[in-house]
């Protein structure tokens, strides 16, 4: 078959690198130059089954309605006419409830844990390197109370399959020596020894010129797709900035603007974009930088160490589709990461960017067939989208192929 995927993030890229390994004929549209230069050109780089858990819970509930009127939180709510983004945040409501919590996080973990297996897989068969670092993660809390309380949600992970340790404060700096300057500062944490860290931006280039070397899959950079031709119940063509292109199958894995597609053809795709900021510094001095990836849940932090820099990565904001950032934006993000790994980095030196989640209300990625017998969503990865992206594409391949998945589908078939 002739299959056309539409957008060369982790998600699309990974996405054409199985359809092409089964045989098919795939063509990828991206509008920018190169791929991954929408969200997955930059993130926390936590490959990361420990973050499994949906963001939709009651404690969100709470925390979501503070943010509309205090903006000084880590998840920001910036108020503005947007039917789209009221109805989003209507479903999402509807998520937090416990039982909502647990079911989307059962299938999120599944998948992240499975996804996990097929990025190595995919890293071992095609010689693909991007700073990755097996070592686990560390998810860790400020004070005794929310380690008490934040630990509940990793108990559910390891009773669902992610072996965990919970760590008082000794033996997580004896884990990760990175953090001995911020010891005082940290009651404890959870490690989770099989997630991991990497370069998102490096393994969707790398592996996007593989899959175009090796497995023939042309790439349409500089191409916007701009609508579906549309006869029957089939997708005929995609219509682009350089005019229609044909195919048998069209995929949507257009990260944030997948729900602005699909809505134009009466595809239920409530994809919304939910904005984060990123530094990347030149590590000064290695030996005070941080091994491993981790998380401060209590100051909302992500970081990862890519070979020789540092990744910092923060913050949840509704504020549509601006990806502008100034430096104000980074100053929380700066104070944490000092007070963390104290003499390791100069910000000056830092690289900024901020990007945008493609968050559905229940955290959950949808994938598969929809509305048209031609047509698949492979989307909607918000916060875990480079934990879930590899996996994401196998399950796609294998719904295309008609072939049993080798994950358990329950929960991951597109029902809209
Ligand atoms: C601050 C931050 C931290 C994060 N941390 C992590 C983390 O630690 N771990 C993790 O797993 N995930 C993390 N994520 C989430 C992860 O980065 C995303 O889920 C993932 O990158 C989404 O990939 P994607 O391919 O769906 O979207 P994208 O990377 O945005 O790809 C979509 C592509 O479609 C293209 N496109 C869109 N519209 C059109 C059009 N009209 N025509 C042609 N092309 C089009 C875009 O240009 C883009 O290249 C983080 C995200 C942010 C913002």
């Amino acid at each position: 078959m002739r299959i056309l995927v539409l957008g060369a993030g982790v998600v699309g890229t990974a996405a054409a690198y199985y359809l092409a390994s089964d045989g098919h004929e795939v063509t990828v549209i991206e509008r920018h130059p190169a791929a991954a230069r929408g969200t997955s050109q930059s993130n926390a780089g936590l490959v990361s089954p420990g973050d499994a858990t949906a963001w939709a819970s009651p404690a969100a509930l709470k925390t979501f309605l503070r943010a509309l009127y205090n903006h000084d939180l880590g998840i920001k709510v910036r108020l503005r006419f947007d039917p789209y983004f009221f109805a989003w945040s209507l479903r999402f409501l509807r998520q937090c409830t416990q039982a909502r919590l647990r079911a989307n996080t059962d299938i999120k973990l599944r998948l992240a844990l499975y996804s996990r297996d097929c990025i190595n897989a995919i890293s071992a068969d095609t010689g693909i390197h991007y700073d990755e670092r097996k070592k686990g993660i560390l998810y860790f809390f400020r004070s005794q109370q929310s380690f008490d309380s934040g630990t509940d949600n990793y108990r559910y992970l390891a009773q669902h399959g992610l072996p965990i340790e919970i760590v008082g404060r000794d033996r997580l700096v004896e884990l990760e020596p990175g953090l001995a300057g911020a010891k005082d500062r940290i009651a404890g944490g959870v490690y989770s020894p099989i997630d991991q860290t990497g370069d998102s931006s490096q393994f969707t280039q790398n592996l996007a010129a593989y899959a175009a070397e090796k497995l023939g899959v042309q790439f349409l950079y500089g191409t916007s797709v701009e609508g579906l031709d549309i006869e029957g119940d089939r997708i005929r063509a995609v219509m682009t900035s350089t005019g229609p292109v044909a195919g048998d199958a069209v995929v949507i894995s257009m990260g944030p603007e997948s729900g602005l597609l699909g809505r134009r053809y009466g595809i239920d795709l409530p994809v919304y974009p939910v904005k984060g900021y990123t530094a990347t510094v030149p590590l000064e001095d290695e030996s005070k930088g941080p091994t491993m990836g981790g998380a401060d849940e209590d100051q909302l932090i992500g970081y990862s160490r890519l070979g020789n820099r540092l990744r910092l990565a923060s913050t949840a904001e509704f504020t549509g589709f601006d990806r502008t950032h100034k430096p104000s934006d980074f100053a929380a993000m700066f104070r944490t990461g000092k007070e963390l790994f104290p003499g390791a980095f100069d910000e000056k030196k830092a690289e900024l960017w901020a990007g945008l989640r493609p968050m559905m209300p229940n955290s959950v990625p949808v994938i598969g067939r929809a509305r048209y017998s031609n047509l698949y969503l492979d989307t909607g990865h918000g916060h875990v989208g480079w934990t879930m992206a590899c996996g994401s594409g196998k399950f796609l391949a294998d719904l295309v192929a008609g072939r049993n998945p080798e994950i358990d589908p329950q929960g991951l078939v597109y029902r809209g």
